[in-house]
């Protein structure tokens, strides 16, 4: 058995949110000779140890205030305004990654709870995701999360409700959680706030998991959109299989099959990518 072709998605790897997050972590390494991030910078254990191995340093909420770094990256997902009141009085220079869709929905839910003060603001997200923290915090942790149809049939809130979602959301249970509470309340204000960085992902990794006899599906388990992304592959191509590196694959996935296509999460790097689909081509035997 042969495998014809192993293709990598061309829509895989880091979106432009966390590409500027690396890139700006690398640009400090390059300056300084060590960098500091509040939170792992990427939701992938495997880059996080290669810039660990450069000078990366990952910090909590608890040592940002006992050991105050004189730098300190925030990442991606941003922070809840008190990061930022925090790091002011503790001297620290914040390099603010915050991603631009993210600060967007930041902006958006501030400005509407500030001029909707009898509003209850609803997010749908993961609780205790940073991204989501950031955005309660938006709200002086008034907004209530709900992470699930459950608790949106549950929810029970008088007035006007002005829904959001986490960035990375499944936008697919986004819309009825969204229908749930139209049906439940008269006066609900839904805002369309999955990011299409992830969004327009679902449509292509459709089509290209039904072009392989194998998908390979490469993130860490962390991932939120990594997790959703492996489902809508699955649902597609029920030889698709999730693996964190290329350690993780088996001949015995590609028994019979004659094509693989190797895709991954908005977090996962493009060269983890490539090593993949070089174990893949090791483990045929076949120079593709
Ligand atoms: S998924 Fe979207 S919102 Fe999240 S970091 Fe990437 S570009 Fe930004």
């Amino acid at each position: 058995m042969s495998i014809k072709l192993v293709d990598i998605d061309k829509y895989a790897g880091f979106c432009f949110g966390v590409t500027k997050a690396i890139t700006s972590a690398e640009n400090e390494l390059s300056e300084f000779g060590s960098a500091c991030c509040l939170g792992k910078i990427v939701h992938n254990q495997i880059e996080e140890s290669r810039l660990e191995k450069l000078g990366l340093r990952t910090i909590g909420k608890n040592e940002m205030q006992t050991n105050p770094p004189s730098r300190m990256l925030i990442r991606a997902h941003g922070e809840p305004p008190s990061t930022y009141d925090d790091a002011k009085r503790l001297g620290i220079k914040i390099v603010d990654e915050t991603c631009p869709v993210v600060l967007k929905l930041q902006g958006l839910i501030a400005k509407t709870y500030s001029e909707n003060p009898d509003c209850t603001i609803v997010i749908f997200g993961k609780k205790g995701h940073a991204e989501v923290n950031g955005l309660v915090g938006q709200t002086d942790g008034k907004a209530i999360v709900i992470s699930s149809l459950e608790e949106a049939e549950s929810l029970n809130v008088e007035g006007k409700i002005a829904l959001f979602s986490q960035t990375t959301a499944d936008f697919q249970m986004y819309g009825q959680i969204a229908d749930v509470l139209k049906n439940k309340h008269s006066d609900v204000e839904v805002h369309e706030t999955v990011c299409g960085s992830v969004k327009n992902r679902v449509p292509r990794l459709k089509e290209f998991c039904a072009n392989y006899d194998v998908v390979i599906f490469v993130s860490d388990e962390a991932s939120s959109n990594g997790r959703m992304l492996f489902e809508v592959c699955r649902a597609i191509n029920s030889r698709s299989y999730f693996v964190t590196d290329a350690d993780d694959l088996q001949a015995e996935l590609f028994s019979g099959a004659s094509s693989v296509g190797i895709s991954g999460a908005t977090s996962t790097p493009s060269w983890l990518l490539d090593d993949v689909r070089s174990k893949c081509c090791k483990i045929m035997g076949d120079k593709i």
